[in-house]
């Protein structure tokens, strides 16, 4: 638990943000938990006033406080759509550290975050062993998606999920620090655990497009979680503990940019590890601030480095129809959307035709997805509704989060549509 005084801090410091809010509810009309409850206390505004009064419910109701400010995607369309520019998910994690301080980590999380998130070697040998087992408990049921469920009662319910992939992508590929080709240019990779352990064919699909491209790659060993799932939590003690395993692997090595093919690491990176390094190094925060300046999106690098463009498909006969789902950590917290796009049309045998809705949030949101799943499966089935519509029969987005929610949508329904992340289309196309 966090000492008073310092809570005091940290609170002062939230009241000086939230007095930006001039309560006009803009945000409402964009906040899909919204849409789908009608109620305020859902949407930022209701969040931001109970906020204003946070020194008393905390000491009236603070779990009533804590379960309020959870029900968020954390998905960023508020902060997008407010006139008055208030960073609501900046206040957001902020209030949940400030509450997790004051309430302490319940011992699951606890045991997650500190016990295994932020030790990478323990944490990949335990999932090593869980890619083994996992048969045992779970069964296929859609052999285009590649998801299963549950074989008796499972933790995990109704949802079609993806299993751990049987061999994980650092299994896959060594550590790699090779030199720049004919580019010029050198990459650090930034893989990310959801690639690492469920998607290693996105991480081989990002090698192979630099190597197309000649450019030099650095690759650590033992790299680690960006350190979203436990500050999304409130955890910021193992949110510290795993930017600095990060910045130990990453600062020092000569390359030009760091570059991910998640939307939520680049986000994390970018904009979170800054926003939280108030308490580190002034050494550490000159670290963290280089890293995030030089953090890019793969399909960014891709087009803003390296010149990637659509190429004309016209009398082309193998016409896959494709849409695109914009990931909110991509578009609306980085304003990275023509990017993915365009590398999708780089490949000849695409048409892409773009989707209603394409930027409205998949209804994951992290750890919401397992405490609220009722409310994200309503959230997600209009997307899958909109999937549909398309007529595709293909989606591609930017973000391996949102393609395991995507999937589980898509494979409940029983749709024939595959999901593929935009550097694996590109990649098909690179001879
Ligand atoms: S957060 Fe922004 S959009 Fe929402 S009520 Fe406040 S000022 Fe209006
Ligand atoms: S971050 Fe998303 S889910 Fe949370 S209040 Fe804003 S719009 Fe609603």
């Amino acid at each position: 638990m966090a000492d008073l005084k310092q809570l005091a801090g940290l609170i002062k410091e939230l009241e000086d943000q939230l007095v930006v809010c001039m309560r006009c509810g803009m945000c409402q009309a964009v906040c899909p938990v919204f849409a789908e409850t009608g109620r305020e206390a859902d949407v930022a505004r209701g969040k931001l006033a109970l906020l204003d009064g946070l020194v008393q419910e905390l000491f009236k109701d603070p779990r009533g406080v804590n379960d309020r400010l959870m029900r968020c995607l954390l998905c960023g369309s508020c902060s997008a759509n407010c006139p008055s520019g208030v960073k609501v998910l900046d206040i957001f994690i902020k209030a949940r550290a400030i509450l997790t301080g004051y309430l302490g980590l319940p011992p699951l999380k606890k045991a997650i975050f500190r016990g295994l998130l932020v030790h990478p070697g323990f944490f990949d040998r335990l999932l090593e062993w869980g890619a083994k087992l996992q048969g045992l408990f779970v069964k296929p049921v859609d052999d285009l998606l590649g998801t299963s469920c549950g074989r008796l009662l499972s933790p995990l319910g109704e949802r079609h999920f993806k299993t751990l992939a049987p061999t994980a992508f650092h299994q896959m590929v060594k550590p790699m620090n090779t030199r720049p080709g004919a580019s010029g240019l050198k990459v650090a990779f930034f893989v990310g655990c959801v690639i690492d352990k469920v998607f290693p064919p996105i991480g081989k699909a990002v090698l192979r497009a630099l190597e197309h491209h000649g450019v030099g790659v650095y690759l650590p060993e033992d790299f680690a979680c960006c350190g979203i799932p436990a500050l999304s939590s409130g955890d910021t003690v193992a949110f510290e503990r795993l930017v600095r395993h990060n910045l130990r692997r990453f600062t020092g090595q000569p390359f030009d940019v760091l570059i991910t093919a998640c939307a939520t690491c680049t986000a994390t990176i970018k904009k979170l590890w800054p926003l939280m390094a108030g308490e580190l190094s002034p050494e550490t925060q000159d670290q963290v601030a280089a890293i995030a300046a030089k953090t890019m999106d793969v399909s960014q690098f891709m087009v803003d480095k390296l010149g990637v463009g659509v190429i004309n498909s016209a009398g082309t006969d193998k016409m896959v129809l494709l849409t695109y789902h914009d990931p909110c950590h991509l578009k609306k917290s980085l304003g990275v959307a023509l990017q993915p796009r365009i590398l999708l049309q780089a490949n000849p045998g695409v048409r892409f035709q773009e989707m209603v809705e394409a930027d409205r949030c998949c209804g994951l949101g992290g750890s919401f997805n397992l405490q609220h799943y009722d409310l994200s499966a309503a959230i997600g089935k209009r997307k899958r509704d909109r999937i549909a519509q398309s007529g595709c029969g293909v989606v591609a987005t930017s973000c391996p989060a949102c393609m395991l929610q995507i999937t589980d949508m898509l494979s409940q329904a029983g749709d024939r549509v595959q999901v593929k992340h935009a550097i694996e289309v590109y990649a098909e196309s690179l001879t």
